[in-house]
């Protein structure tokens, strides 16, 4: 069994050796890391946002009782 492992950039789809060659791995590079990275930062602000507002929703709604 000779033949390298690799496996599939998951930003690009191109195929990492898996080993010391590629030290991105399982990114090909450097660049796809930080594409990765970037796109899981952006969705976490999405949901803190829309979390934020739903808030403002029922704060607004509830109004003491006499
Ligand atoms: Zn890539």
């Amino acid at each position: 069994m000779s033949q390298p492992m690799t496996v599939d950039c998951p930003t690009c789809g191109a195929p990492v050796e898996w080993g010391d060659k590629s030290p991105f791995r399982p990114f090909c590079s450097d660049r796809c890391k930080l594409i990765d990275l970037g796109a899981w930062a952006a969705e976490e602000h999405k949901i803190a946002g829309a979390h934020e507002s739903e808030d403002e929703l029922y704060s607004g709604d509830l109004e003491p009782r006499h």
